[in-house]
Order: C-alpha cells, then sequence, then structure tokens
C-alpha cells in the first residue's frame, strides 16, 4: 500500500485523522495533513481506504 496526500487540496477538516490516527496527523500551525507512515502495515489497509473515502477534499491517494 502507498499513500499520497495532496496538501495543497486539503482542508484540514482532520476526518483522515480520525478514520486512521496511526497513519494520518495534522501539522499544529494548520491543521494541514501529513502522513507518519506513507506504506502502513496491512492491518490498516481498511481504516487508510475509509480516510480516503471520508476525505471532503479528495486529497488521499491510496495505491494497493
Ligand atoms: S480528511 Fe482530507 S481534508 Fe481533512 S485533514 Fe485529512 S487530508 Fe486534509
Amino acid at each position: 500500500m502507498k499513500i499520497t496526500i495532496d496538501q495543497d487540496k486539503c482542508v484540514a477538516s482532520g476526518q483522515c485523522v480520525m478514520a486512521a490516527e496511526d497513519v494520518f496527523d495534522q501539522r499544529d500551525e494548520d491543521g494541514i495533513a501529513v502522513l507518519l507512515t506513507d506504506s502502513p502495515s496491512p492491518e490498516l489497509a481498511d481504516d487508510v481506504h475509509h480516510a480516503a473515502a471520508v476525505c471532503p477534499a479528495l486529497a488521499i491517494t491510496v495505491e494497493d
């Protein structure tokens, strides 16, 4: 699995962090999403796909 965040699209809503807190975090200064890892363990796949699905900005791309 490979994850990317388009930080230019991110609107700092935080849904990705709620969906997969081991994979996503938000910058303290502006809330823009950052990756804690870009290749998480397979058991996190469902959470990562959920995060991508609920992102209101469609800023998260997941390649399996
Ligand atoms: S859910 Fe999308 S818009 Fe919201 S913080 Fe995460 S990447 Fe940014």
